[in-house]
């Protein structure tokens, strides 16, 4: 059975602020060991009345029932000035609970008055506030209370009409328009505070709906009564109540379909509270909020009645929101620590019954008596009166919402390998949420023992929820694809051709050496590796090693990087003549013997020709006659051509020179050497 509260019901901010002073002030005078007194019932309900009593505040109904030097309290009502001078005189210590909302009608009487012009005020006679706006009033205050007794007014030509702040909208209305027809020049002011007429619009709208109603106040305020009264005139099923033991036990079976709870500006929270849980009690109701309704304004200190009151809905809302505890399982309350022992922890959460949370339910370790936290009904009786709270379960939803905002937007979380099982890997994520990665979606490529995973950290992408058993499907391969894919794109942004970038060796092919630079691989050929030749990448390079590399072609479409390390390095052609000087003698290996002469050489990439006429002293027939393929010799540079890329070399001089050098040698029957003419010499092996 649903059960709606009203939103705004309980007191107005006036009769809450007039409480708070009250009560300060109370207390206060204890303090200066005086007695404190409120001239006339603070607020119409004898609830409230007790409460302010059992603080100290002694209700009187004129100024000479307290004794002099003691305080006394002007309640929201306000009062006409002479009674203020009444006290003044008196030594009387004044405490004002005067309505911003009555003061500002108070001056508003009072300048006009001064200004000479009639006042009309419109509300109830004997009203306290009537009677003490009729006091503020310097000239003529003329006092109705309906349409009827226009007639009775003297004949005005100008006058202002004012009203009670709790006199109907409706009947207001009437009376104006009256008013207008009688009186030429009539200025109007509508003092009409929202608050009452707030509560009574909401209350009836609430009434409508509803197979019965309770509006809780005190029978003696007037605008309880009225609230009751419009209340019954729509559901006949309407009960008054001042406390909650007066609603009749079978109230709810009676009216089981719908009930609206309603109260005055004078009802105090405590009264409302307890109406609503019991409520609460009796059926287990889910409680509805009415709909909100239109923003209402209430008064502020020293503010115009016509003006505007920010924090009128929110006090009201705040007030019931905050007295009215009504709990169900799965809400969550701020409650105060109150016990502690070594199982469990017990929390006042404003309910009938404290709340206990078991020790494996709390959260905060180190929490202290008097401490404020956040809880969970988990469940409003546990069977023996108490409620079973839990701070854990808070914790738990908070994760999961977090994880579930980050399943929206696609978000990484983080996560821990627990546990190997059939068919994937069970890990922990962001708070303490288990996830399970299927085997498929751990790695790019195929995982054949998954438990190398557990204990690991890694960043997990949310691929499928089931909300209801709280499970995730993660994937970690999806991660890494897309990771990689950022870091591809990004690093191909960087490259451009003819750029030289810094890059890892990472494997060697036959043809090759792939280096990685940041995200993308790119190929050195193996011609491109070094300017001689090269028979595998691992003579030049070695895997792991830091390299520059020149980017020679880009396919972006075929994602294709053509890379050159020789490009790098110096040329081994460059400043030949400077490092093989004309006449110097080297020792050089053989490398390849041809019919016309042996190469020799001089350094990777640069062969010299030994002529075959310049391979030994004497005349050979064959050039393998004297030399091998491997063999050290002792050669002279005769001639460096740079452009050609030829070096012409010579054993024979070397050796001639180095003879030179010796105790000259007779070569018995040995004929003087004739120069071989020399041979046009092969080119020298191509410089790349
Ligand atoms: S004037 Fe309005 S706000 Fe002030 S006490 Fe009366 S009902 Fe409350």
């Amino acid at each position: 059975m649903p059960c709606t509260v009203a939103r705004y019901a309980g007191y107005c901010a006036g009769v809450r602020k007039a409480m708070e002073t009250a009560v300060a002030a109370a207390r206060e005078a204890g303090k200066k060991g005086i007695q404190c007194f409120s001239l006339g019932e603070l607020i119409h309900n004898p609830e409230a009345v007790k409460a302010l009593r059992n603080e100290g505040v002694i209700p009187i109904h004129q100024v000479e029932d307290a004794p002099k030097g003691s305080m006394v309290l002007l309640r929201s009502h306000g009062v006409a000035p002479q009674v203020e001078e009444q006290c003044r005189a008196r030594g009387l210590i004044i405490r004002d609970c005067t309505c911003a909302f009555v003061r500002a009608l108070h001056k508003i009487v009072h300048d006009c008055g001064e200004k000479g012009m009639p006042v009309i005020l419109v509300g109830e006679r004997d009203h306290p506030e009537v009677r003490g706006t009729a006091g503020w009033c310097q000239g003529p205050c003329h006092i109705i209370n309906a349409a009827e007794e226009i007639e009775s007014l003297p004949p005005m030509e100008e006058a202002l009409a004012v009203s009670q702040t709790t006199f109907s909208p409706s009947q207001w209305e009437v009376i104006v328009a009256r008013l207008r027809e009688r009186i030429p020049r009539l200025q109007v002011q509508c003092t009409i505070c929202p608050a009452t007429h707030q509560r009574q619009a909401e209350a009836i709208a609430l009434a409508k709906k509803s197979d019965a109603m309770i509006v809780v106040g005190g029978r003696s305020s007037a605008n309880t009564r009225k609230l009751f009264e419009a209340c019954r005139s729509i559901c006949p099923n309407t009960i008054l109540v001042e406390r909650a033991e007066e609603i009749p036990p079978h109230f709810i079976n009676i009216h089981a379909s719908h009930i609206g709870i309603a109260a005055g500006a004078s009802t105090p929270d405590w009264s409302f509270k307890e109406v609503v849980t019991r409520m609460n009690d009796m059926e287990h109701i889910d409680q509805e909020i009415n709909q909100e309704p239109a923003a209402v304004e209430e008064p502020k200190e020293e503010a115009q009645p016509q003006q505007e009151a920010a924090d009128g809905q929110a006090l009201t809302m705040e007030d019931i929101e905050a007295t009215v505890v009504r709990i169900r399982p799965g809400q969550t309350v701020t409650g105060k620590v109150v016990l502690i022992n070594d199982d469990e922890v017990g929390v006042d959460i404003g309910y009938k019954s404290d709340g206990l949370i078991k020790r494996a339910d709390m959260v905060e370790k180190d929490v202290k008596l008097g401490d404020e936290i956040e809880v969970e009904v988990v469940k409003v009786n546990d069977g023996e009166g108490n409620v079973l709270l839990s701070q854990r379960n808070i914790v738990n939803r908070k994760a999961w919402e977090a994880l579930m905002a980050k399943f929206e937007n696609q978000e990484y979380i983080d996560a821990v390998g627990k546990e190997a099982v059939k068919g994937g890997l069970l890990a922990t994520v962001e708070g303490g949420v288990r996830a399970f990665v299927p085997a498929s979606q751990l790695a790019q490529r195929y995982v054949e023992k998954i438990d190398q995973f557990v204990g690991q950290k890694m960043k997990l992408k949310i691929i499928d929820v089931d909300q209801q058993k709280k499970r995730i499907v993660a994937s970690r391969r999806q991660v890494i694809e897309e990771e990689s894919a950022a870091k591809k794109a990004a690093a191909w942004e960087k490259l451009e051709e003819g750029a030289v970038v810094t890059g890892i060796v990472r494997r060697f092919a036959e043809f090759g050496a792939f280096v990685d630079l940041g995200g993308v691989d790119g190929l050195i050929h193996i011609t491109d590796l070094a300017w001689s030749r090269v028979g595998h990448p691992s003579d030049v390079l070695k895997i792991n090693q830091e390299v520059q590399v020149k980017i020679l072609s880009l396919d972006r479409e075929r994602e294709r990087i053509q890379l050159g390390y020789k490009q790098l390095q110096p040329k081994p052609w460059d400043n030949i003549e400077e490092k093989y000087p004309v006449g110097s003698i080297l020792e050089r290996k053989v490398v390849r013997i041809r019919p016309f002469g042996a190469f020799i050489e001089l350094e990777p990439g640069v062969d010299g020709l030994v002529h075959i006429s310049q391979c030994a002293l004497t005349r050979i027939a064959k050039v393998e006659d004297v030399l091998t393929v491997g063999q050290p010799v002792r050669v002279k540079v005769l001639a460096v051509d740079p452009e050609a890329k030829r070096i012409s070399l010579s054993i024979r001089e070397a050796l001639a020179d180095e003879a030179m050098t010796e105790e000259p040698m007779e070569i018995p029957g040995e004929a003087p050497v004739e120069e071989a003419p020399a041979e046009e010499a092969p080119e020298a092996p191509a410089e790349e």
